[in-house]
């Protein structure tokens, strides 16, 4: 654990627009594309579930991710990155898209070894997926500058070579409704992030790996195993 950088500051997100978002909370959604539920042994069309990673999770575009503790099979997930910019609960599908800033692209990096152990014995998987700079994010664009994303190819590449693949109609639960939902369970709050799932390919990254994600129509996440 060499190099560790303990953030006391606010953890702030460059937006295109110029001014920052100051992150609150990260939210993150399970198999919410039906070919990645299925390469992981799951049916598709459940209800959507939850969990989070601290705030301090993030790593601000082209920043190192190092290699974390407590693992041998360290993932990547590509996701669509939705950054919640009005406070809201019980929120309806139809109004959910009036409480987005912007959107980003963000990998959800996980123990993957971690998570099965945690799976098997009904455990929590925080330490799987909420350790530190667990969260590589590219930056905000606000839907004033992209609109919504409804569609669009998700992508991410390793040194490279195309690992993932997937288009945002895959998602088994659109923003909206995945926006709702939380809001049932939680008063969500501008600086909130949510993490939407990641498409089929996840895989395993080792020191030296340059990760590149990609959305069409909202942009890049770049990082460096180290
Ligand atoms: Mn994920």
């Amino acid at each position: 654990m060499a190099d560790i950088v303990y953030r006391r500051d606010p953890i702030v997100i460059p937006t295109a627009a110029g001014r920052g978002f100051q992150v609150r909370r990260i939210y993150c959604v399970g198999r919410n594309y039906a070919e990645h539920a299925r390469e992981m042994g799951n049916d598709v069309r459940e209800p959507p579930f939850f969990f989070a990673k601290p705030a301090d999770a993030i790593v601000i575009d082209g920043g190192p991710v190092p290699y974390p503790p407590m693992t041998a099979d360290l993932h990547h997930e590509v996701e669509l990155v939705v950054a919640i910019g009005f406070d809201g609960v019980n929120i309806a599908p139809e109004n959910a898209l009036d409480h987005v800033d912007g959107y980003a692209v963000g990998l959800d990096m996980t123990r993957r070894d971690l998570q099965a152990e945690a799976k098997k014995a009904g455990r929590p998987w925080d330490m799987a997926k909420g350790f530190d700079c667990s969260a590589p994010i590219g930056p905000l664009m606000t839907h004033d500058q992209i609109g919504h994303p409804r569609s669009g190819a998700i992508t991410l590449k390793v040194n490279g070579v195309e690992r993932q693949r997937g288009d945002l109609t895959d998602q088994i639960w659109s923003v909206a409704e995945t926006i709702s939902y939380l809001s049932h369970f939680v008063a969500l709050g501008a600086g909130d992030l949510i993490m939407t799932g990641t498409p089929a390919g996840v895989g395993a990254v080792v020191p030296g790996d340059v990760l590149e994600g990609a959305i069409e129509g909202v942009g890049t996440v770049r990082t460096t195993i180290v």
